[in-house]
């Protein structure tokens, strides 16, 4: 049975990518040697590197002036760097969820955060939108995607001071006006590779201003100074994000994908919104995500979560438990995941109504 793969990371890729990244493990540039023995200095590794920076960079319209990075580390990671190397006196964080509170709390590490609002109160599920960004704050940061609760903030915010987003759910989803951020950071393993490997795409001129002394590998001017190879980058991950991003090249770029990732995500909420068994976890429509669909069980069909959950996995659908946070189910629907996927999960949501409504 086809399987329809809905988890929400590590998560779906494309075919493409399994493809090339299965060659080049046997054999990787006509070098005899896999991809996976071979010094991250060869050429050929070298070459990989460098057409995952420029293809990134052409794909998301990065302005002169940034670098794109290759990490280790996860988002998370960031969560710490953003404020080593960023905060003087004050951040500004809009608190969207539980990655965003992970976040608060490490820059609280390195000086004053100010939450300019948070949507606790309703289990995340709203994005705030009466907030005033302290003007005397050194960055603001926000979550785009908030990968557990099913909201996403698809506007690149005009702010007077410099913004900074984890954008680890929705990198590549949309396009983005990037000159609008300074720092833009992500775990790859939702959107882009498997995991192992953090993009971080930084404006160059927004560092040496904090006076603190920053440990080599946590200083992104390390990694700005040796293009990502100070270290030994996540060499498989690297050349599987080529892969990806040679893919969303080849399939008109993060114009095409918005169009159809609007496409699915709107398939997917007309079913929800009409099946009388399921309702939205998220009421405003323009807060919805595109990439992570929340849902439970509508009122009076409650008892039924574990039978549809039953239900859908006999049907190949994998990965759609909603976070333990929310409840209910969860379906990921990222760039790499086809429509065919999704109406199959429609399908079998219209089935369980046959059988229960
Ligand atoms: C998954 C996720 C993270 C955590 O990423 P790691 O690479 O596991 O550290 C952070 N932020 C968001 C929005 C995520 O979806």
């Amino acid at each position: 049975m086809k399987k329809h793969n809905f988890y929400a990371g590590p998560s779906i890729l494309p075919q493409f990518t399994l493809d090339e990244t299965v060659k080049a493990i046997k054999d990787f540039a006509g070098t005899g040697l896999s991809v996976m023995e071979i010094s991250h200095r060869s050429k050929e590794f070298v070459a990989v590197m460098d057409e995952a920076i420029a293809l990134f960079k052409s794909l998301l319209k990065i302005p002169e002036g940034y670098s794109v990075l290759f990490l280790g580390g996860g988002a998370s990671t960031q969560f710490a760097m953003v404020p080593y190397n960023l905060l003087k006196t004050k951040a500004a964080y809009l608190n969207t969820g539980a990655w965003s509170k992970k976040a608060i709390k490490e820059a609280k590490f390195f000086g004053e955060v100010d939450v300019v609002a948070s949507s606790e109160d309703a289990t995340f599920n709203y994005i705030p939108k009466d907030f005033k960004v302290p003007a005397d704050a050194d960055y603001f940061h926000i979550t785009t995607n908030n990968t557990i609760y099913g909201t996403e903030i698809r506007e690149d915010f005009d702010v007077d001071i410099p913004l900074v987003a984890d954008m680890s759910s929705d990198i590549f989803s949309r396009p983005v006006d990037v000159s609008k951020y300074v720092l833009i950071y992500g775990g790859a393993q939702k959107n882009l590779a498997p995991a192992g490997v953090t993009f971080v795409i930084i404006r160059d001129d927004i560092l040496g201003k904090v006076d603190r002394p920053i440990p080599t590998m946590l200083n992104y001017q390390t990694h700005i100074d040796k293009g990502s190879m100070f270290n030994t980058p996540p060499v498989l991950p690297v050349f599987a994000a080529l892969q990806t991003l040679k893919w969303l090249d080849n399939n008109g770029g993060v114009e095409a994908m918005e169009k159809v990732n609007k496409h699915k995500a709107g398939l997917l909420y007309d079913e929800i919104d009409r099946n009388p068994l399921f309702k939205g976890t998220v009421p405003n429509k323009e807060d919805r995500s595109l990439m992570n669909i929340c849902f439970v069980m509508n009122d009076g069909y409650e008892s039924l979560e574990k039978e549809f959950l039953e239900f859908a996995t006999s049907k190949g659908m994998i990965g759609i438990k909603g976070h333990r946070s929310v409840g209910g189910f969860r379906a990921s629907t990222y760039n790499a995941l086809p429509v065919e996927s999704v109406q199959a999960l429609i399908d079998t949501m219209q089935e369980f109504e046959k059988m229960k409504a």
